[in-house]
């Protein structure tokens, strides 16, 4: 199947192969072997990329009806092209097929849902006095910079706006991942004009020469919050825009009336999908010290249960680390709790290779202050913590520096919602972890998680500059 689609690995720029002359290998992180080699676009290159961009740009702004059209046109593309595409996020990135396929299928939603959007009019004053509208204008050529956890899902929450708004776009996935971004770029060559939508690829520093370059009006970068940092700083240089979606360190907060034996799948899955590899995973649970023993007792059952292996298996339901360094990173905090006195209840080691598996790994015995709970550990080892105050535990997850999202889980609706508001993150979900990752609704971290808002009206305001147009009163014209 691999070998079918590996002619759509090539760089798309202003619609056609970007001719390079260096490539970098991808591997499966099942495996540890080779998938494919990927077109290395260089820095010196991106003149050349940039100028594609705003080529497409001049005419691409002009016409909203045509672009909506064209995405729903796109949206049918990547959908039919689901069971060709599949195999390939599964190889490169270790998910499970099933899994893959889904996150392919998201793409067309994010798609028809900024293709149907409609945006009313922002008609400020309308009387004797004069008129005033507020109007939204594209910015100009975007750049978009994707993590390897979920390429494709994450690269369309930038391209789906930023197309709608009229700007055009040039993105670069994960070295670790590039190969269906790839591809999608290659198919969408069908639907779009040249130059709208180009995809480069290539071993960092080229993150780096993109947010520096001056051409882009705006960076919409997703990875970790180290690297966003960097981001902010070079995009400071040539006052660019940006939207941040930055790592996260999210709590679940269990309170003691919940049904353990009802919640504790939900709440294993919203830790462990995709290896936990989340930047919105349940990275710590908190557990009422009246269910904390039940509550670790259900999760690491379910832990021992399930099936890990490599994606390309049906059978699998949970696959590998994407790479080495995640699982080196993952080892080591498991490490630290139990050298600190923590209980591996289920899992707690790597599994031997070739592949980057770790053992599902459910946690108990550790506090506040352990590396495993403060820090984002990105895989699939989840720390339960006990608590007995519910301030206190309000006031324990919202204590580090990230505040993406978190979940409360209780019987009492109208309670954990009205502790909610008490939570510094951008979405809080009751019983359920993620419920507000939809198109329609803002995702937007606090403090150190994120800057700016992706999804939703919110979402494609980002990706342009308001305007205003004022006359004299309609009356006086
Ligand atoms: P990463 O920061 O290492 O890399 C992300 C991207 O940035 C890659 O494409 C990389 O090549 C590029 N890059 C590296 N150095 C750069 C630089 N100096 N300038 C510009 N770009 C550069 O992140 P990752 O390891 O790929 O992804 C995992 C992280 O992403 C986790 O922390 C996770 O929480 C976060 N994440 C956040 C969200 C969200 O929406 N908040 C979603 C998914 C992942």
């Amino acid at each position: 199947m691999i070998t079918e689609i590996r002619e759509q690995f090539r760089a798309t720029v202003g619609g056609e192969d970007f001719a390079v002359s260096a490539s970098f290998p991808v591997l499966n992180p099942a495996t540890a072997s080779l998938v494919a080699h990927a077109p290395a676009v260089a820095a010196d290159d991106l003149d050349a990329v940039f100028a594609a961009a705003h080529d497409a740009y001049l005419a691409w702004r002009l016409d909203e009806k045509f672009r909506r059209h064209s995405l729903r046109r796109a949206a049918a593309v990547l959908e039919a092209a689901t069971t060709e595409l599949a195999p390939v996020l599964t190889a490169e990135q270790g998910k499970p097929l099933r899994d893959a396929a889904q996150e392919i299928q998201f793409t067309a939603v994010w798609l028809r849902y900024y293709a149907d959007l409609d945006v009313p009019r922002e008609i400020v004053q309308d009387d004797e006095a004069g008129f005033a509208e507020v109007l939204r204008r594209p910015l100009g050529v975007v750049a978009a910079i994707t993590p390897w956890n979920f390429p494709i899902t994450l690269a369309m929450w930038k391209i789906a706006p930023a197309l709608r708004a009229g700007n055009t776009i040039v993105v670069k996935p994960s070295p670790y991942t590039p190969l269906t971004t790839l591809a999608v770029g290659r198919l969408l060559r069908d639907v779009l004009p040249p130059g709208v939508l180009n995809v480069v690829a290539g071993p960092d520093p080229l993150g780096a020469a993109i947010t520096a370059h001056p051409a882009p009006r705006k960076i919409s970068f997703t990875g970790s919050t180290r690297t966003g940092k960097k981001v902010a700083q070079a995009a400071a240089g040539n006052l660019k825009r940006m939207t941040l979606e930055l790592g996260g360190n999210d709590p679940a907060i269990v309170l003691g009336d919940v049904d353990v034996a009802a919640i504790a799948p939900a709440l294993f899955w919203s830790a462990f999908a995709n290896a936990g590899q989340i930047c919105l995973a349940v990275k710590r649970v908190y557990a009422h010290a009246s269910i904390h023993d039940e509550l670790v007792d259900a999760l690491a059952a379910i832990a021992r249960s399930v099936r890990v292996g490599d994606g390309a298996d049906p059978a699998t339901q949970m696959g590998p680390l994407n790479n080495r360094a995640q699982l080196e990173i993952v080892d080591g905090l498991v490490h630290d709790a139990l050298a600190h006195g923590a209980n591996a209840v289920a899992g707690g080691r790597a599994l031997p290779g070739p592949g980057y598996f770790f053992e599902p790994t459910v946690i108990s015995g550790i506090e506040d202050g352990a590396r495993l709970v403060d820090e984002e550990q990105f895989g699939p080892a989840l720390p339960v913590v006990r608590f007995r105050d519910e301030a206190d535990a309000i006031a324990r997850a919202d204590a580090g520096d990230y505040g993406l999202t978190a979940s409360i889980w209780s019987s009492d609706v109208e309670h954990a919602a009205s502790l909610a508001g008490q939570l510094e993150t951008g979405q809080v979900s009751i019983n359920a972890h993620g419920s507000g990752v939809l198109p329609n609704l803002p995702f937007a971290g606090r403090k150190w998680s994120g800057f700016g808002v992706e999804n939703g009206v919110w979402g494609l305001h980002e990706y342009m500059a308001t305007q205003v147009i004022s006359t004299p009163a309609r009356g006086a014209r």
